[in-house]
């Protein structure tokens, strides 16, 4: 039997779109390597009576865990723990220790603030102290404490009242997981793991194609539970077992491998950012970019370690930017446009050797909506992968979508061709 959970987002922010929700995805992952299902993940508003009904909606669900985030504040509208303690039956009653330890976290920054009234503030935060009988106090990562509350009479799930902003709802989760309550309210969780295939270049049906063989050839493929995904142009297969199924998971991964042996390119969770990462350890790299307007030298740069290998790159719009900053030969560009394959190798040839690069990538575009011609329409995108040794790999594409996926697309195919360029694969000279 697994333990089942509910995630309760409230605040109206994130209710109307204006914050985006980043609590519940990131609870979604720290419950799965617990081994916890989540079953649910709802949103409300801060209106008490909405947040009341989304959690007797998880009661009912079963679940054994409801994990809520936001509304710890000191201001009116934050009512998470009132609502919790009713729904827990467990009354609210203040503890005078909590309200000190805020108070002390509170003085400092009064003290930026000489104007406000200390005692006022200090009433609202009395608030914030008042904790549902039975509760286990997280400690306060900003002003506000976390709480794991326990069932109630009525045998209701264990609540973790968690706060809204996303660094404190991270450190008090970490804090939460520690307390006995918390471990109560998990034992006996079957442990899940959960895995990812990745491929690139195959359309999602042939991989449907492939499950129907796995199920068909593989011992113990109906204990697998799998789920496939397009995402940023690539296919994405996370399979989620108990321990006892390991072995049809490898048989799997060893179907997809067989039959997908050029589409796949990570079958240990890695993505294709991470291994271009790892390839460049020992190398340095520029960018050269029109259409994608820097987006893949910041999607390098958004690795860890990557200012070891990334040394900068140019974004070059105006022909006379591409001839000027990266060397392009005003020819080129007369003979075969700035969107052409053969610009696309100048600029890249010129990002090798302005930056001293060992390799480079240049991407040139029509991202639109405006730009495109009869024979170069929007979405039309050249790329070039060079290496300092004279080798590259070229490639010219029409991709579909607005201008965003076009961008987005385009530092996907461009982070691939690097992957192929940097493991030898594919090359022309
Ligand atoms: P505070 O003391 O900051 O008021 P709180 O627990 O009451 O803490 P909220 O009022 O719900 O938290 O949210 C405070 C801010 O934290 C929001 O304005 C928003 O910027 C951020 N935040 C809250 N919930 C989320 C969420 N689910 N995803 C991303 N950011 C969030
Ligand atoms: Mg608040």
């Amino acid at each position: 039997m697994s333990v089942r959970a509910g995630v309760v987002v409230t605040g109206t922010e994130v209710l109307t779109g204006r914050v985006r929700d980043r609590n519940g995805p990131w609870l979604s992952d720290r419950l799965l390597e617990l081994g916890v299902d989540l079953a649910h993940i709802t949103i409300c508003g801060d209106r008490p009576e909405d947040m009341r009904a989304q959690l007797r909606f998880m009661a009912q669900q079963e679940v054994d865990l409801i994990i809520t985030s936001g509304g710890l504040g000191p201001t009116a509208d934050d009512l998470t723990l009132e609502v919790v303690a009713g729904f827990a039956g467990r009354p609210l009653a203040l503890d005078e220790a909590l309200e000190q330890r805020i108070a002390d976290i509170l003085e400092p920054l009064m003290k930026r603030w000489p104007d406000l009234d200390f005692d006022a503030v200090r009433a609202s935060n009395r608030k914030q102290a008042m904790v549902p009988a039975g509760a286990t106090v997280l400690e306060p990562a900003g002003t506000a404490p976390g709480m794991v509350v326990p069932p109630g009479e009525g045998c209701e799930p264990t609540v973790v009242v968690l706060p809204g902003p996303p660094r404190e709802l991270q450190e008090l989760w970490r804090a939460a997981v520690e307390t006995e309550a918390f471990r109560e309210a998990v034992a006996g969780a079957d442990v899940l793991e959960q895995s990812t295939l990745r491929l690139f270049g195959i359309p999602e049906s042939e991989i449907a194609e492939t499950l129907r063989v796995a199920e068909e050839r593989i011992e113990g493929f109906e204990r697998l539970e799998i789920t496939t995904c397009l995402r940023r142009g690539e296919v994405e297969v996370v399979v989620r077992h108990q321990r006892e199924a390991a072995e049809a998971r490898v048989a799997l991964g060893r179907l997809v491998g067989e039959r997908h042996e050029h589409t796949l390119f990570s079958d240990d969770g890695s993505t294709v950012d991470e291994q271009v990462a790892q390839l460049l350890a020992d190398q340095t790299i520029a960018t050269a970019e029109s259409c994608t307007a820097g987006s893949m030298a910041a999607r390098l740069a958004e690795r860890p370690g990557s200012s070891a290998y990334l040394l900068g790159g140019a974004i070059a719009y105006a022909d006379e930017a591409k001839v000027d900053h990266l060397g392009v030969d005003p020819e080129v560009i007369e003979r075969h446009g700035a969107v052409s394959p053969e610009a696309a190798e100048a600029m890249a040839a010129g990002a090798v050797e302005r930056f001293g690069a060992t390799v480079s990538i240049a991407i040139t575009g029509i991202a639109g909506p405006g730009g495109g011609s009869d024979d170069k329409p929007v979405g039309t995108v050249c790329w070039c992968v060079q290496r300092s040794d004279g080798t590259r790999m070229t490639r010219s594409l029409r991709l579909p979508g607005d201008r965003a996926e076009v961008r987005d697309r385009s530092t996907t195919i461009g982070m691939h061709m690097l992957r192929r360029v940097l493991r030898g694969e594919d090359l022309a000279v």
